[in-house]
């Protein structure tokens, strides 16, 4: 007989990133369920606007924080993920997206890039690859029809600018709509 495994949630365990497109869960506080019959058909991009993966890692997990992401990818490539994408997690706020929907958390999946936020920094290959790596694995389990950013959806219009200056080029071969 198999045993099983119940994942444990650390509240205060020891980041270790873990290297190019490999993925480790660091659980965030911050989600909930996804509104009843919600199709998760909507990718969010953001830039952290932080200074390394492991303090995005330690914000999301934080209880003050009262936000996470479903996804954050680090400039060396490294995936973690805080949040099931069966949940809804935190990142959007105050959204309206291209099809005039509100409450965008509730039927998208948030990737966060390690990134400072300013302009001419560019995106690491090894993170923008870890994107496409991740986006290409999200398109088969969900019906995506729009890769959007969070600049886009975010209301008040100007209250976001994330992800600055990303290469939405990268994005076009997955054949889903992408709405910078
Ligand atoms: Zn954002």
């Amino acid at each position: 007989m198999r045993s099983m495994w119940i994942l444990p949630i650390f509240q205060d365990q020891q980041f270790v990133a873990p290297g190019r497109n490999e993925v480790v869960w660091n659980q965030s506080p911050h989600f909930e369920d996804r509104p009843l019959g919600a199709v998760v058909d909507t990718i969010v991009l953001h830039h952290t606007a932080g200074q390394s993966l492991a303090g995005t890692v330690a914000w999301f997990a934080s209880q003050e924080s009262q936000v996470s992401a479903h996804f954050t990818v680090g400039r060396d490539g490294s995936i973690v993920q805080h949040v099931s994408t069966y949940l809804r997690a935190w990142h959007a706020g105050a959204s309206l997206d291209a099809f005039g929907r509100s409450s965008v958390n509730g039927f998208s999946v948030g990737i966060e890039i390690d990134h400072p936020g300013v302009s001419g920094v560019p995106y690491t290959t090894e993170q923008v690859e870890a994107v496409e790596h991740l986006v290409s694995v999200l398109v088969r389990r969900f019906p995506i029809k729009v890769i959007t950013s969070h600049m886009f959806v975010a209301v008040p219009i100007g209250r976001k600018i994330d992800p600055i200056e990303y290469p939405w080029h990268t994005l076009f071969r997955f054949g889903v709509e992408i709405v910078p």
